[in-house]
């Protein structure tokens, strides 16, 4: 099944291939201000379409992207292409996919 996925003004869609079962809160210093609940997935399975914008972090192991028009946070990828794993926003698919996933709490402020 493929879950479809939008920023707010609809730039940017995302298609994934995949079955998310849980989404992850986390409290890093990025995390916590983007408000984003994460789902882990191989970058095989999610199709990205539309104009976005890259933001790193000091230590530059993640891009994290978002519309340049509404500014919503759609996913990230890993700098490293050799990395198999990338995080996608669930907050911008169906409210009723994410009302059905398991929500943990990652201390990402601490690890
Ligand atoms: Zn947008």
């Amino acid at each position: 099944m493929i879950h479809r996925g939008s920023c707010h003004c609809g730039a940017v869609t995302l298609e994934l291939a995949d079955t998310p079962h849980e989404v992850c809160d986390c409290n890093c210093s990025v995390c916590r201000r983007l408000g984003a609940l994460w789902s882990y997935h191989s970058p095989a399975k999610l199709r990205i379409e539309g104009e976005r914008v890259g933001y790193q972090t000091g230590d530059k192991v993640l891009t994290f992207w978002h519309c340049p028009h509404c500014g919503c946070t759609t996913h990230w990828s890993p700098v490293d292409p050799a990395q198999d794993r990338m995080g996608v926003n669930m907050r911008l698919f169906s409210p009723d996919l994410l009302a059905g996933l398991r929500r943990y709490a990652y201390d990402g402020a601490r690890a």
